[in-house]
């Protein structure tokens, strides 16, 4: 594994997870996508609906940074946690947080 991208890893799983706690803490207010298009009467069941998926899908994203950081520490990063190869460069430059190899991630897709 190249030190240089397991550096480059490190930071922005750590920027990330830096982002997602802040988000968990509320002290960032989560993009509003559709904010416009919603009508009054439906705005407040379903802001506090898609406020509690944000949520999850935040935590679920924090889970997959912290594990990814632990295998760093134990010198697993950057191998498939279903086959145990490793993962391409280019999808550890794109997820960082990757915790399968590209063949695994497409046959569990299917
Ligand atoms: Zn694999």
């Amino acid at each position: 594994m190249d030190p240089k991208l397991v550096e480059d890893a490190r930071q922005s799983l750590e920027t990330e997870r830096e982002r997602i706690r802040l988000v968990l803490a509320g002290e960032v207010e989560h993009p509003r996508v559709d904010h416009v298009a919603q009508t009054a009467a439906a705005s407040e069941v379903s802001e506090s609906q898609r406020g509690q998926q944000l949520r999850e899908r935040e935590e679920l994203h924090l889970a997959l940074i912290e594990g990814a950081l632990s295998r760093m520490d134990s010198g697993l990063f950057g191998l498939c946690q279903n086959c145990g190869q490793p993962i391409a460069r280019e999808r550890l430059e794109a997820l960082a947080w990757a915790q399968d190899c590209i063949g695994c991630h497409s046959a569990r897709r299917r």
